[in-house]
């Protein structure tokens, strides 16, 4: 599989290792604006239980990443004076630099290319020569905002005001948070070790405190003095650094929640930040980033099903395509007649032969006889799913689904009317509709079947003008989906299914 992944944080980075892990054949690619050691912030705090995580899913970079934490139990809160210590929680802390260093060492370790200093302002021409493309672009990501309309992220860009500092007073026994009451209000301080002598120090005050302040005017050498006489009593004479000099003004931010409707769309996933953020305070946006880049590994290797694996249940199909128990069975009886599956009593239903576009529609013969049979069980299991499937893309389809089926109908259209047949472009107008249900394996599914089948016989029994009834029902399905008309698309989708059937039998005899 020849994946690109966009940005290279910790969730991308640690998707490419997990990826490469699964199987070395992916060609893995890595685009990062930055240069390799550019990074941003102090510490990123993970819990002990992430770090196993970490370790299962790839010992070798768990073990150097454990080699430079700084590990603690407590979390402190220390307000009005008074500290209150709750134990027992296992954290541990690691620079961002660090982290990123490791891995890309071990991203580099395992064949995944590394390529700094490419801005990606557009994710579609790597959606077009990838097969699979990873948004870990952080934050603001550009390629979520390249289907602003698909994913619908929901920005909200919280009240108080934030920096990112650091300090090598030591914080190393507990995840301490001070809160100190001023002059102009509260003003509280994040702080964490991570390594021997730095500890992160992220100062936060509301809206009004720090308009109050004059923060919005200082430079950062200015906010930190004022934070330094603000939390004098806990820093023991240690200075506040700032490592954001590249920011111009004061590098005071507020924090953006990121959630999304959609994590994906077509062959593009968000992942990390880009997908969704989570505020600082509870220090899990690395351990989101890291364990989410291992479970999308996971789904990816899981997907790409090979013969004698065990196919999900009835009823994880039933919800993966949202589709009724009737379809499922029916698909899943006919799979076992053309020989692709086998039901073992008791434990489950086993691929015979790998899912691929070369095998689904067994048997593929030349012989009239059996290229008829062939056609006429693909059709018999397409039937079910394939209604379904505009079904679903009614419902479901988004402005720029439409946009995509239309250009693929009036392509068809077009050649149709010039030549009188129109397999390749057909084809594509179906696969568009596939791709308006959101979900992959309507696509997997009906797209193997067609593919292979198309590609085999450019005609089936040399006849240009097989199905070619079927011809305006096209723009009648479109209109349908366009219309949210579930039951007319399906009704549509039938009668095209009809017409070949029809075809089939009559120019096989
Ligand atoms: C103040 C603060 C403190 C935090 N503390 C913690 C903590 O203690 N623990 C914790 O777990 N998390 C913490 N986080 C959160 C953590 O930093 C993020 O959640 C985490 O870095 C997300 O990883 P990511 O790979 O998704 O994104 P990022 O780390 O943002 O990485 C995105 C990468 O994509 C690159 N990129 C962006 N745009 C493009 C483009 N157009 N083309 C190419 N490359 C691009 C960027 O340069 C960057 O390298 C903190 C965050 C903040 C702001």
């Amino acid at each position: 599989m020849k994946v690109a992944v966009l940005g290279g944080g910790p969730a991308g980075l640690y998707f490419a290792i997990s990826m490469k892990l699964r199987d070395a054949a992916h060609e893995v690619t890595v685009f990062e604006r930055n240069r390799a050691d550019d990074t941003f912030g102090w510490g990123v705090v993970l819990s002990a239980e992430t770090l196993d995580n970490l370790t299962r899913n790839d010992p070798v970079s768990a073990v150097w990443i454990k080699k430079h934490f700084a590990y603690w139990d407590d979390i402190a809160v220390i307000h009005d004076g008074v500290r209150t210590v709750s134990t027992g929680h296992g954290f541990c802390g690691i620079g961002r630099k660090r982290l990123l260093t490791l891995l890309q060492r071990r991203a580099r370790e395992l064949g995944v290319k590394l390529v700094f200093e490419t801005d990606i302002a557009d994710p579609k021409s790597y959606m077009e020569s990838h097969d699979l493309v990873v948004a870990a672009d952080g934050l603001n990501s550009k390629a979520r905002g390249a289907f602003v309309d698909v994913f619908k992220p929901d920005i909200d860009t919280r009240k108080c005001k934030f920096v990112w500092l650091g300090t090598q007073q030591k914080f190393d026994d507990a995840f301490t948070f001070v809160f100190e009451k001023t002059e102009h209000g509260w003003v509280w301080a994040h702080a964490y070790q991570f390594d021997s002598d730095t500890a992160t120090f992220i100062v936060e005050c509301n809206e009004q405190t720090w308009e109050r302040f004059g923060f919005g005017a200082m430079s950062q050498q200015e906010s930190i003095a004022v934070c330094e006489r603000i939390f004098a009593k806990h820093l023991g004479g240690h200075a506040l650094m700032t490592n954001a000099n590249h920011i111009r003004g004061s590098a005071w931010i507020n924090f953006p929640r990121v959630l999304c409707e959609r994590w994906s769309y077509k062959n593009l996933a968000l992942m990390g930040d880009a997908a969704a953020s989570a505020h600082f305070s509870i220090g899990s946006g690395t351990k989101l980033a890291l364990e989410s880049a291992a479970a999308l590994a996971d789904y990816v290797e899981r997907a790409a099903l090979k013969s004698g694996d065990r196919l999900p249940t009835e009823r994880e199909l039933m919800a993966a395509l949202s589709v009724g128990r009737s379809t499922i069975r029916e698909a899943m009886g006919r799979f076992e007649a053309l020989g692709v599956t086998e039901t073992r009593k008791g434990s489950g239903t086993y691929l015979l032969k790998p899912i691929s576009a070369g095998t689904i529609h067994l048997p593929l013969s030349l012989n009239t006889a059996e290229l008829r049979d062939g056609l006429l069980h693909t059709l018999e299991v397409r039937r079910g799913i394939e209604a379904e499937a505009s079904m679903v893309a009614a419902r479901r389809r988004t402005a720029d689904d439409l946009r995509t089926i239309e250009q693929k109908l009036i392509e068809m259209e077009r050649v149709h009317l010039a030549t009188g047949t129109s397999g390749p472009e057909d084809l594509a107008f179906h696969l568009a509709v596939y791709d308006a249900t959101h979900n992959p394996l309507f696509r997997q599914l009906l797209g193997q079947m067609r593919e292979a089948f198309e590609r085999f016989w450019d005609h089936p029994f040399d006849r240009q003008d097989f199905a070619r009834r079927s011809f305006p029902h096209h723009r009648e399905l479109f209109d349908a989906i366009v219309a949210r008309d579930a039951e007319l698309a399906r009704e549509k989708t039938l009668k095209i299914l009809e017409i070949v059937e029809e075809d089939i039998e009559e120019m096989s005899k």
